[in-house]
């Protein structure tokens, strides 16, 4: 728990969000934002600020965080059409939250290349 991570408050329930799925490893939450019809947001409990601090050691909750979506992208009727898993990292990524995690995007066509 990192008390200065707006991540971490969500996880710790300290700040509310739309929950889609939760166990002891990850959450998954609805997108306060959303960019397309289903935007929801896939994080590891355990703070790892970005795609840049994954390591031989922390890496195993990126396969587990993947199995998840797949799951909770079927039960939001994304499975037939497809979806896209975004992950912004570092400045010129565009990352905000310094917490790891992954939008998943879908219900409509996106476009390609992004921005
Ligand atoms: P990033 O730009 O770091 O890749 O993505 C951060 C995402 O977190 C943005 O899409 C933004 O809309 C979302 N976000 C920021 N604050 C909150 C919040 O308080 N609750 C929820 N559910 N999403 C948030
Ligand atoms: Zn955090």
């Amino acid at each position: 728990m990192h008390s200065d991570c707006l991540f971490c408050k969500i996880i710790a329930g300290e700040i509310p969000s739309a929950k889609l799925y939760e166990d002891d490893k990850v959450l998954v939450f609805k997108d306060i934002d959303p960019q397309a019809p289903v935007h929801f947001l896939a994080i590891p409990k355990e703070h790892i600020p970005s795609a840049n601090d994954i390591t031989e050691e922390n890496s195993a909750i990126v396969a587990y965080l993947f199995q998840v979506i797949a799951k909770v992208a079927a039960q939001e009727g994304l499975a037939e059409n497809g979806y896209r898993i975004v992950n912004n990292c570092g400045e010129d990524g565009q990352q905000t939250v310094k917490h790891l995690h992954f939008h998943v995007l879908g219900g409509r066509k996106l476009a390609w290349p992004p921005g």
